[in-house]
């Protein structure tokens, strides 16, 4: 089934010019771009975005990561799109993801992996209300 997902390029990624590189995963795995912009989360804004994960014990460090350089927003477009990117980011932890996924290839560390994906379809459809207009998504 065709699906939405929201993709973020985290800022360690942006930093060391990997914006291309990391968008050639998607695109190689049958996934689309189908809209994208490049900004700056403000901490209020990030905490907004992450408030799901607010208990835990990372959240600041999760904030601050975020909102320390630019990202790039996206989303992404494709047959089972929200399952097909969590495989093509990897694991969590850098360390633990498979070979030839963005984590595994950029990943510095489980705070600085490179990239986000949503979790699930439910969520994909609010984080991309979270930044994305409905004219600003060209299927
Ligand atoms: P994401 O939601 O970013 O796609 P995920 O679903 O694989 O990643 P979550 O458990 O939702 O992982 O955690 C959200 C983000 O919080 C992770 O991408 C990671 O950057 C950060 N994070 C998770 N666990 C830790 C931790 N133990 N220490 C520091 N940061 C963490
Ligand atoms: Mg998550």
């Amino acid at each position: 089934m065709r699906e939405l997902t929201l993709s973020i390029i985290k800022p360690d990624a942006t930093r060391r010019n990997l914006t291309g590189a990391i968008n050639s995963y998607f695109e190689k795995a049958g996934l689309s771009i189908v809209a994208q912009k490049r900004l700056m989360l403000s901490r209020s804004q990030a905490e907004t975005f992450y408030a799901v994960h607010k208990e835990r014990p990372f959240f600041q460090e999760l904030c601050k990561s975020i909102s320390s350089g630019p990202v790039v927003v996206q989303v992404l477009s494709g047959n089972n799109a929200v399952a097909l990117n969590r495989k093509i980011m990897g694991a969590t932890n850098p360390e633990n993801a498979d070979k030839n996924t963005i984590r595994k290839d950029f990943g510095v560390s489980i705070a600085e992996n490179s990239a986000h994906g949503s979790d699930s379809l439910e969520n994909a459809e609010k984080e991309i209300r979270f930044f994305f207009s409905e004219m600003e998504i060209i299927p």
